[in-house]
């Protein structure tokens, strides 16, 4: 038994397991889609797996203020605002945006749930982001306060647990559902998800492939970052399990237009998805990786039998793009 550090239980866990009908894809693969869109309302998606070793870290170190950044519809600080509001503590949330924007989407949540918004420009964003979060962090302190930085997407070594952890469910769930996922793919935003499904995937001798389709930046990018995120959750554990680069899978090249832009090939997908599935994919993070997954597996490029698909959610995301749909409109 390997002994993960402590949370808080703040998902609605364990999420289901369903199969698509996926009536496009080749005889003899099995999609399956894990619904971690529904881990909870305010807090739905992944962030909330992580959040759930983060915050518990904030609570031990006495922190009553919750600092984190992400894009102005980041699924991310929404979900930290809603744990903030629900544990009784401050919230923070440093946002891509110039002021113009109207509040929909999670940032009307975010605002809602209580949150101090500060919005800041892209370049900022890009280059001093967390040089930022600190200066914030100092103002708050020197007012009695005591502030705790949480990274983009909870990505650091401790939030990727939550998919440790997720992993450990997963593997229940084999044993219920009497299935052996051969390959388990996921979106990479900030690879948070990805690093605790592939440490668990090795240290628990799960023994599938984990592949991650990056929604931005490329697969060099995302390699390198994973595996300083993975060396950092490994200070974690009193195990010295050896990762290399080339344990890091990255389906590269369905980023699109780039971070947040969606192509129309890429809402209609969605729009397919939906009228066939049931199953609502958001346009930022779900949507492009399953459209790469979908178009992989029809080139026949994953020789796999049952491949799970997590749905790391990302609904509220779509709201402000209702209008890209209007052609469904009849
Ligand atoms: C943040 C996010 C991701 C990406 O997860 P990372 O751990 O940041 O790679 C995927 N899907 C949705 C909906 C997200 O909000």
């Amino acid at each position: 038994m390997i002994k993960i550090p402590k949370f808080i239980s703040l998902a609605n866990l364990p999420t289901k397991i369903e199969k698509l009908k996926a009536s496009q894809l080749p005889e003899g693969i099995k999609l399956y889609i894990k619904r971690d869109d529904q881990t909870g309302m305010e807090v739905s998606g992944n962030k909330i797996r992580k959040l759930e070793f983060v915050v518990q870290d904030a609570i031990d170190k006495g922190c009553d203020t919750l600092i984190t950044c992400g894009g102005l519809q980041s699924n991310h600080a929404r979900a930290t605002a809603a744990v903030a509001a629900k544990l009784g503590l401050r919230s923070v949330l440093v946002l891509r945006g110039n002021g113009s924007e109207e509040p929909e989407g999670n940032y009307f949540l975010g605002l809602l749930l209580g949150a101090e918004v500060r919005l800041i420009s892209t370049e900022d964003y890009k280059n001093r982001r967390g040089e930022i979060m600190e200066e914030i962090k100092n103002e708050l302190s020197a007012k009695g306060l005591k502030p705790y930085i949480i990274p983009e997407g909870a990505s650091d070594g401790i939030g990727a647990f939550g998919y440790f952890k997720a992993m450990e469910e997963i593997i229940q769930q084999e044993e219920e559902l009497n299935i052996h996922f051969d390959a388990i793919v996921v979106t990479v935003g900030s690879g948070g998800t990805y690093s605790g499904l592939l440490i668990a995937n090795k240290l628990l001798k799960h023994d599938c492939e984990i592949y991650g389709i990056n929604i931005c930046d490329n697969a060099d990018y995302f390699k390198n970052r994973i595996y300083s995120n993975i060396q950092e959750s490994l200070r974690h554990l009193d195990t010295d399990a050896g990762f290399s680069l080339e344990d890091i899978n990255i389906i590269d090249g369905y980023g699109g237009e780039g971070y947040g832009i969606s192509r129309s090939e890429e809402l209609e997908f969605i729009a397919a998805f939906a009228k066939e599935e049931g199953i609502i994919l958001d346009p930022v993070y779900t949507g492009k990786a399953m459209y790469g997954l979908m178009a992989e597996l029809k080139a026949g490029r994953l020789q796999h039998k049952n491949i799970l698909f997590i749905h790391t959610g990302g609904l509220y995301g779509l709201f402000p793009k209702a209008e890209l749909f209007s052609g469904l409109k009849k």
